[in-house]
C-alpha cells in the first residue's frame, strides 16, 4: 500500500489535481482538476454514462443546481441533513462526533484493545440523540488530537446544505440552497422524463452533476470536499420489484468498477446497519484507500418516499398511470449513487504502482507506473520519433496528426527514449509508438505496453485499430 502523500504528490506534479485558489493559500475542501485530471474525470464520466444510457431502459437529465427550495424540505434536508458537531474548548478545533468516535475505535484496534473498541462500536450504533456520543466520548476519555484535553462542548446539529440568496434581496424568502445531491433534481423530473420519453416502468433516469456539502471536516484529499460531482441513477420500479432491482443493480454497478480496471482484491460490500430515514436497502461499495477502507458509492432502495413526499409538498400528483393493468401506483425507487471525485480518487489509488525495472547497462531505477485501464487513461497513446532527424519527425508527426483526431495522443521528441517511456508511465498511458529507421522504408512502428513494456511491431495502417481493439 502506497502512502496517500506519494499519490497526492504525483497528483499535483503532473497535472491532475491542484488545491483550488492556490496562490490565494487554497480554500479548504475544494480541488481544481489539471490537464490529465480533467481527462481521467471526462473518461469516468463517459463510461458511467454510457453504462447508464446505452440501454432501452434509461434516460439522461441534467437539471439546476438550484431548486425550488420546498424540494428540501419534502426530500427531508432541511430538517436531518445534519451532522452531529463538537468543539474543542481549548483548541477550538471542530469535529463530526461520530468520525472522532470511530477514529478512537481505530486508534484501540492498532493497539489491540479490541473489547473496548468493540463496546464503543455497540454503543455507537444504538444512539438515540446528541447526548449519547459526549457520554461515549467522555466516558472513554477520548482526547482532541490537536491539544489533548478532553474539553469538549455539547454536541450540536449541523445542517451541512449550503445556503444563499436568489434575487437582489438577501432576505429569508428569498433562500435557496446548492443541492447537496443530485437525485432530488430526477425524481422532481420523474413525470416529465415518462411522458416525453415515453417510458413505462420499470424505468431510470441518469445524472451526472455537482453536489455541494458544507462538511465539517474535509480530509484525505478527493475523499470528503465540500463540492464534488455525483453520478446517479434512480430506477422507478412496481412496488414489491424493489428487492429483485436492488439485487441487480448491485451486480452492474459491482461490474463497471471490475470493468474499469479496478482491483477485486481492493472493493467490499458494506451494509447499512442503520438505514437513511428514507430506505428500505441500502449497501456501499467500499474501496481500500491507503488511509482505510470508505464509501466509494451507494446502492439505497429508497421506497417511495421521495415521489410521495413531492406530491404531498407540491400538491402535483406523482403516480405512475399503467394503461396495459390499469393500475395506478407511486413506484418504489432503487438508486446508485457515486461520487466522481471519490472514484476519481480511488482510480488513481488502485492504479498507482512503483517497481525495479533494471535498464540495459544493468543500472536499476524505480519505475513509478499509473496502471490505469486503457478506457481511462488521461492520454491514450503517445508518440515519439526515435531520433530528430533523417525524416522522423516528419513521419511521427503525421502519425501523432492522424491518431489526434480520435483520441487524446502526445508527442515527445525529447531526451533519451527510456525518459519519454517513464514519463508517460508516470501518466498511465497505456500505448507508447515510436518511429524508427524501419518505419520510413517498412511503413511500421512499435507500439510499446505499458505494464508489460512488451514491444510489437505493426504497419502504421494497423495502430488504430489495434488501440481501439484494446479500449472497447
Ligand atoms: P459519507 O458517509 O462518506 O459522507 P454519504 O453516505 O453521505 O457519504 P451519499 O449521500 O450516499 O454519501 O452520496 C453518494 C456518493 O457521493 C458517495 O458514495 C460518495 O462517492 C459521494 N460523496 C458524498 N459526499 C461526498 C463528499 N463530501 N465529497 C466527495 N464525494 C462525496
Amino acid at each position: 500500500m502506497y502512502k496517500l502523500e506519494t499519490i497526492i504528490s504525483l497528483a499535483k506534479r503532473r497535472g491532475f489535481v491542484f488545491q483550488s485558489s492556490e496562490i490565494y493559500g487554497g480554500l479548504n475542501g475544494c480541488w481544481d482538476y489539471g490537464p490529465l485530471g480533467v481527462e481521467l474525470l471526462l473518461k469516468i464520466k463517459d463510461s458511467w454514462w454510457k453504462a447508464m444510457t446505452f440501454r432501452d431502459d434509461i434516460e439522461g437529465v441534467d437539471a439546476s443546481i438550484l431548486m425550488h427550495p420546498r424540494t428540501w424540505d419534502a426530500s427531508g434536508h432541511t430538517k436531518q441533513f445534519s451532522d452531529p458537531m463538537i468543539d474543542n474548548k481549548v483548541s477550538k478545533a471542530r469535529f463530526r462526533a461520530d468520525n472522532l468516535i470511530e477514529e478512537h475505535i481505530v486508534k484501540l484496534r492498532s493497539k489491540n484493545k479490541n473489547d473496548e473498541a468493540e463496546a464503543i462500536e455497540q454503543k455507537l450504533a444504538n444512539i438515540k440523540e446528541n447526548n449519547d456520543y459526549l457520554t461515549i466520548i467522555l466516558e472513554h476519555g477520548i482526547k482532541d488530537p490537536v491539544s489533548g484535553t478532553v474539553e469538549w462542548t455539547e454536541v450540536r446539529n449541523f445542517n451541512l446544505m449550503f445556503k444563499t440568496f436568489i434575487g437582489p434581496l438577501e432576505e429569508a424568502s428569498s433562500v435557496v440552497y446548492l443541492r447537496p445531491e443530485s437525485a432530488q433534481g430526477i425524481f422532481v423530473n420523474f413525470k416529465n422524463v415518462a411522458e416525453t420519453a415515453r417510458q413505462k416502468v420499470p424505468f431510470g433516469i441518469a445524472q451526472i452533476g455537482k453536489a455541494f456539502r458544507n462538511e465539517i471536516n474535509t480530509k484525505n484529499f478527493l475523499f470528503r470536499t465540500r463540492e464534488f460531482e455525483q453520478m446517479e441513477m434512480q430506477y422507478f420500479v412496481k412496488p414489491g420489484a424493489e428487492l429483485e432491482w436492488f439485487d441487480y443493480w448491485k451486480k452492474q454497478r459491482w461490474q463497471w468498477y471490475i470493468d474499469m480496471g479496478m482491483d477485486e482484491s481492493k472493493m467490499r460490500w458494506k451494509n447499512h446497519d442503520k438505514l437513511a430515514h428514507y430506505a428500505n436497502h441500502a449497501v456501499d461499495i467500499e474501496f481500500e484507500f491507503p488511509f482505510g477502507w470508505g464509501e466509494i458509492e451507494g446502492i439505497h432502495s429508497r421506497t417511495d418516499f421521495d415521489l410521495r413526499n413531492h406530491q404531498e409538498f407540491s400538491g402535483k400528483k406523482m403516480e405512475y398511470v399503467d394503461a396495459v393493468n390499469n393500475e395506478r401506483y407511486l413506484p418504489f425507487v432503487v438508486e446508485t449513487s457515486g461520487g466522481v471525485s471519490r472514484g476519481l480518487m480511488a482510480f488513481l489509488c488502485n492504479a498507482y504502482s512503483e517497481e525495479q525495472v533494471t535498464d540495459d547497462k544493468g543500472n536499476t531505477e524505480v519505475r513509478t507506473i499509473l496502471r490505469f485501464s486503457p478506457k481511462l487513461a488521461p492520454i491514450t497513446a503517445a508518440v515519439f520519433p526515435l531520433v530528430n532527424k533523417d525524416g522522423m519527425p516528419e513521419l511521427a508527426q503525421s502519425v501523432y496528426r492522424d491518431l489526434q483526431k480520435s483520441m487524446k495522443v502526445q508527442y515527445d521528441s525529447s531526451g533519451a527514449i527510456g525518459r519519454r517511456y517513464r514519463r508517460q508511465d508516470e501518466i498511465g498511458t497505456p500505448f507508447c509508438i515510436t518511429i524508427d529507421g524501419e518505419s520510413l522504408t517498412e511503413n511500421t512502428v512499435t507500439i510499446r505496453e505499458r505494464d508489460s513494456m512488451k514491444q510489437d511491431r505493426i504497419s502504421i495502417d494497423k495502430i488504430k485499430n489495434y488501440i481501439s481493439d484494446k479500449i472497447y
